[in-house]
């Protein structure tokens, strides 16, 4: 039919991980050098998967700590998350596992729809191999991928796998 899914995806992660440029990428299809520091920016999109058209909201959030990184908005009404962590950073990368958890206390279920992302594969510094980010994402039931917004690698790839765990975890959850 012509039903318009609404999803609303919130990208969460610390500080200069590359959340805009990934976002500014997949909306845009360009990289920019450097980023003007995000206050918050939402995107629309309105993006085919699988034959059914999403429009998708797709929120490019501006939290940089533990304390910051996740308010109520960011937990209310959204369908889906991407958390992303530096693979050149193994600090954003623990602070995964500390922002999953708040908003599944925050949500209080033990599961949400999530791909978490490990950003800047083109860097040669890594501070995390792909099997630990892997491993973390199994251990939470979440999708995984590695990226790259300036080669432009894996980026459309996210959102995909974002709305197929969206899908996945309530495959009856109908238009707004
Ligand atoms: P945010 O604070 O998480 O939104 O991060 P930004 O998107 O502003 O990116 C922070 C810095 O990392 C900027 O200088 C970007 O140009 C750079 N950056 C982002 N993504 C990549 C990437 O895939 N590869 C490389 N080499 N640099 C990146």
């Amino acid at each position: 039919g012509d039903i318009l899914k609404k999803r609303k995806i919130a990208v969460l992660g610390s500080r200069s991980v590359g959340k805009s440029s990934l976002v500014v990428q997949y909306i845009e299809n360009h990289f920019v050098e450097s980023y003007y520091p995000t206050i918050e920016n939402t995107f629309s999109k309105s993006v085919n998967y699988k034959g059914i058209e999403y429009d998708c909201d797709i929120i490019d959030t501006a939290g940089q700590d533990e304390y910051s990184i996740l308010n109520s908005k960011h937990a209310i009404g959204i369908h889906g998350f991407v958390l992303v962590y530096s693979v050149t950073s193994r600090n954003s990368f623990e602070m995964i596992q500390i922002v999953y958890d708040k908003i599944i206390n925050f949500c209080g279920i033990k599961e949400i729809p999530c791909v978490i992302v490990g950003s800047k594969i083109d860097l040669q510094q890594r501070q995390v191999a792909p099997n630990e980010g892997e491993d973390l994402a199994k251990a939470n039931h979440a999708a995984w991928v590695e990226t790259s917004a300036k080669n432009n690698v894996n980026v459309g790839k996210v959102f995909e796998l974002c709305l197929a765990e969206i899908e996945r975890q309530s495959p009856s959850s109908k238009a707004e």
